[in-house]
């Protein structure tokens, strides 16, 4: 057990990646908040938890709302008394060629992707401050370092994600608080299923390591950063793609 009595935070928890990293997390002996706009599949997920032999908490929160934010830091507080872990994991997609963006297509993205990300990290970073102890990972993406046509928003914000990663790793270091960010490349989740399957071979042939990633391929990423083991990595951003991008 890599993380016996931690406990984490995780948003967009509801599915996907972020249900597979509160999971991987839980099986590491972490009790968990996990956090999306849905509460059913969050319900589920802590009965799953739940049956890990962990403790868990569903709070319904909207990332890109500050008093949510707050609020979803505050639950953490009240139930457990301290958060160690901080997965900033939620993000939408909103594609279209530059030309055609909208002005709301943009500002959904860039609020929900990176302005959540800002909010909870400021929430967690004041406690775990005071805790002399701490993790923070931002879930970025591929194409915050390569940029993709039709996803200028999406791009803009997993890049920007990892520009406050670099400076909040920077500022929080000196209180014993890891900020790290995770590129995943194409990882089969909703977010991808709707992927032709010309594209999705296109997409294939791209990758070294000739498949797309598994939710599981970067949960387990999350926990290494997580863990004691990565207490002298800060600032980085480790890259989850099959070799796509060096
Ligand atoms: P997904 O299956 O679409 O899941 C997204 C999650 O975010 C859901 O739990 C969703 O729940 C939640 N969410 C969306 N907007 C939210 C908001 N405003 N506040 C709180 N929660 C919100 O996506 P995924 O593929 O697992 O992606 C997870 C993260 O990995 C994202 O940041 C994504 O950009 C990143 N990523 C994914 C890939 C990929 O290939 N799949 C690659 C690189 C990076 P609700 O709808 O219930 O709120």
């Amino acid at each position: 057990m890599m993380l016996t009595d931690k406990v984490a935070v995780v948003t967009g928890a509801s599915r996907g990646i972020g249900r597979a990293v509160a999971l991987a997390l839980a099986a590491q002996g972490a009790d968990l908040v996990v956090a999306a706009r849905s509460l059913l599949p969050l319900q589920e997920l802590v009965t799953e938890i739940e049956a890990l032999g962990r403790k868990a908490l569903a709070v319904t929160a909207d990332a890109a709302v500050t008093e949510d934010a707050q609020r979803l830091i505050a639950s953490a507080v009240e139930r457990f008394g301290r958060v160690d872990i901080l997965i900033n994991n939620a993000g939408i997609t909103r594609d279209g060629l530059l030309l055609r963006m909208k002005d709301e297509d943009w500002d959904a993205v860039l609020d929900t992707n990176l302005k959540g990300a800002f909010l909870l990290s400021r929430a967690a970073a004041k406690l775990m401050s005071k805790q002399r102890s701490g993790r923070i990972i931002n879930i970025s993406s591929v194409v915050g370092m390569m940029g993709n046509p039709g996803q200028a928003n999406y791009s803009a914000s997993k890049a920007g994600l990892i520009g406050l990663t670099k400076s909040i790793a920077r500022e929080l270091a000196r209180r014993g608080v890891t900020v790290n960010a995770i590129a995943p490349g194409f990882i089969e989740t909703d977010m991808t299923r709707e992927l032709s399957e010309k594209v999705r071979q296109e997409l294939t042939a791209q990758i070294p390591l000739g498949r797309l990633g598994q939710a599981e391929d970067v949960a387990q990423a999350v926990v290494y950063l997580a863990s004691d083991h990565a207490g002298y990595i800060t600032g980085q951003v480790l890259g989850v793609n099959g070799g796509m991008y060096m």
